[in-house]
């Protein structure tokens, strides 16, 4: 479905972004992934997508550094001599009630960073050299439609953000027929949401089918809206969350 195509997942070394890295490989793309600081993880992602015989790298980037993020989209698309995807899965979770004096601002300032910053500089840098009928795809979170929970505004609001963007993106980059839509995730089981912290028990009591999902589950979503079959979906928001609140 993806021969010949070039994917970019940010993020790849762990958790949602490793199992969409793999999926988008299984479906025949040649993958490069970023990491930030797991660089054995980064390299093992690697060797799974060589193994599947597609081409693979791995370049470090902080999300948190415009001119990384920019650096890491132009170098992948000469490396590997053309880019149809992006993956903005690149994250980080952090909490802090709005009544709170004590919060860490510095903390805060740099989730903004990563979580938004990090995914328009992306998008910008690949506005400029993904193919025509290219696909963006921003990985979002469920909290951003109904945040659940105290102590979440600011991660909620990075990733309302993003939807915001995506769609402003999708109209620009409509004319190429590229196409920039959001999977908003629901609890999945990673280092960022173990399955058995503190409010797993609510996370799991909020959507209707009552358990975390799998990265697979999400990165399943992706690899569809990488394909031919989602050529019509653009500015779309897209729950993968096992019906949160449904
Ligand atoms: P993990 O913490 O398991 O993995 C995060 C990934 O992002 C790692 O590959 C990590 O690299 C990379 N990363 C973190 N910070 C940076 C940075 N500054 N620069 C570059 N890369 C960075 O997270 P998940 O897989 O759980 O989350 C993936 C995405 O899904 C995130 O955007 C998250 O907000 C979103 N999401 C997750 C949910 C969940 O329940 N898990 C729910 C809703 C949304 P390294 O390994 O080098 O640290």
């Amino acid at each position: 479905m993806l021969d010949g195509k070039v994917a970019l997942v940010t993020g790849g070394s762990r958790g949602i972004g490793a199992a969409t890295a793999r999926a988008l490989a299984d479906a025949g793309a040649d993958v490069a992934i970023s990491y930030a600081a797991a660089e054995d993880k980064a390299l093992a992602v690697v060797d799974d997508i060589k193994a599947r015989g597609r081409r693979a790298a791995a370049h470090r980037a902080d999300q948190a550094d415009p001119e990384q993020v920019e650096r890491l989209v132009m170098t992948v698309a000469e490396q590997f001599g053309r880019l149809d995807v992006l993956v903005n899965n690149a994250g980080v979770f952090g909490t802090a009630r709005t009544d709170d004096a004590g919060a860490d601002r510095a903390e805060l300032d740099r989730m903004y960073a990563v979580n938004l910053g990090g995914v328009i500089a992306a998008i910008r840098a690949a506005a400029q050299v993904i193919e025509d009928d290219g696909r963006i795809i921003t990985i979002g979170s469920n909290l951003a439609a109904r945040t659940g929970h105290p102590g979440v505004a600011d991660y909620a609001a990075t990733k309302a953000a993003v939807v915001g963007y995506s769609r402003g993106a999708a109209r620009d980059l409509a004319a190429r027929g590229v196409t920039v839509n959001v999977v908003q995730s629901g609890s999945v089981a990673t280092d960022m949401n173990p399955p058995d912290g503190p409010t797993s028990d609510a996370q799991r009591a909020a959507n209707a089918l009552g358990r975390y999902g799998r990265p697979e589950e999400i990165a399943a979503g992706v690899v569809f809206l990488a394909g031919p079959g989602a050529s019509f979906i653009t500015g779309a928001v897209i729950p993968i969350d096992g019906g949160y609140f449904a």
